[in-house]
């Protein structure tokens, strides 16, 4: 029971949980408005006392005011108790189906891997045509349930941060090395310059992944024909800082502001690219704050785009 009372005191707990803004944390919006309440009382019986001569009439003018407000405050808060509420089971139900979804998935994508394969029988060209057809599709639902369930970690929390020595630089080539064959598909060249004092930083070595990964990712993927996409990772201070540059469609200016916000997709992408969920950079954002560094980026239409991260150097 006292135990209980705790929890429900401990806003910032609450506020992750429900995965809201203090702000509108009802526990916050409670605390906020009964102290209101108590100035506005103390405040009107002395103005009431200096003003009016029957001390009853104050009382009760008083009492009448407090009384409305918390009928006020009363309505408020549990108008944002439901919100949250709401917003709590949203990223619960979120979560839970993308678990669900996962295992099905992957039994899929196993199952077409295995007929491809022919060892249950031989397949005639058309048919494998399809299925690699199948097996794309399958891989991007994949994705976007994997890119869910990461969405729901961040929005109640609940992102696991396991700090260890890592190496910046080696993590970006090895992933230049894995996105070589869809590079070379979309006939983008990729140049990675590292200067030598860069130091290994302790950091969650899956985040600082997942964050270049999306970045080279948009890079190629919103690249025009000859794609020319530079990285650069160098030591600025009491910071490691890494850009990425591309030659492709870039931002229109009108969107710029919304880029980071969760399934946001700029126009110009809608009309040319079907491909993507707008959870990438809304990920990538919450990452890099996660792991103490800041991430913006500069963008011309038609021209390009350049981002860059700034992770802080701790050995
Ligand atoms: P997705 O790429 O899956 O749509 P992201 O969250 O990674 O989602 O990106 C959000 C949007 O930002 C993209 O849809 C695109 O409009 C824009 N964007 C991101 N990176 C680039 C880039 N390098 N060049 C042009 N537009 C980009």
């Amino acid at each position: 029971m006292l135990g209980n009372i705790f929890a429900q005191l401990n806003i910032k707990a609450q506020c992750r949980e429900y995965g809201i803004y203090l702000w509108q944390c009802p526990q916050f919006l409670f605390l906020l408005m009964g102290s209101v309440i108590v100035i506005t009382i103390m405040v009107s019986y002395a103005i009431g006392t200096r003003y009016i001569a029957d001390p009853e009439t104050v009382i009760l003018a008083v009492l009448s005011l407090a009384m409305i407000l918390l009928i006020i405050a009363q309505i408020i808060v549990q108008s944002f108790e439901r919100l949250a509420e709401a917003n709590r089971l949203k990223s619960e139900f979120v979560s839970v189906v993308s678990h669900q979804l996962r295992t099905p998935i992957s039994n899929l994508k196993w199952a077409t891997e295995l007929l491809m394969s022919g060892r249950l029988g031989s397949i005639e060209p058309p048919q494998t045509e399809y299925f690699q057809i199948l097996k794309e599709n399958l891989t991007r639902i994949g994705e976007t349930v994997a890119d869910l369930l990461i969405v729901s970690k961040i929005d109640t929390g609940r992102l696991p941060l396991k700090i260890e020595k890592v190496s910046v630089e080696k993590a970006i080539r090895d992933l230049i090395s894995l996105f070589e064959p869809f590079s070379k598909a979309s006939n983008v060249a990729i140049q990675f310059s590292c200067e030598t004092n860069v130091p290994e930083i302790l950091t969650d070595s899956m985040q600082v992944r997942v964050i270049m990964e999306n970045l080279l990712d948009n890079a190629i993927r919103y690249s025009q024909e000859k794609g020319q996409i530079e990285m650069k990772l160098e030591k600025k201070g009491k910071n490691l800082h890494f850009t990425i540059r591309d030659n492709g469609i870039g931002i229109p200016q009108t969107d710029q502001k919304f880029i980071f916000q969760k399934f946001f997709r700029s126009s110009n992408v809608l009309r040319y690219q079907t491909r993507g969920s707008g959870l990438g950079l809304y990920i990538t954002k919450a990452m890099v704050e996660k792991l103490g560094g800041r991430i913006g980026f500069m963008s011309q239409e038609g021209k390009g785009s350049t981002f860059w991260v700034q992770l802080p150097i701790r050995y």
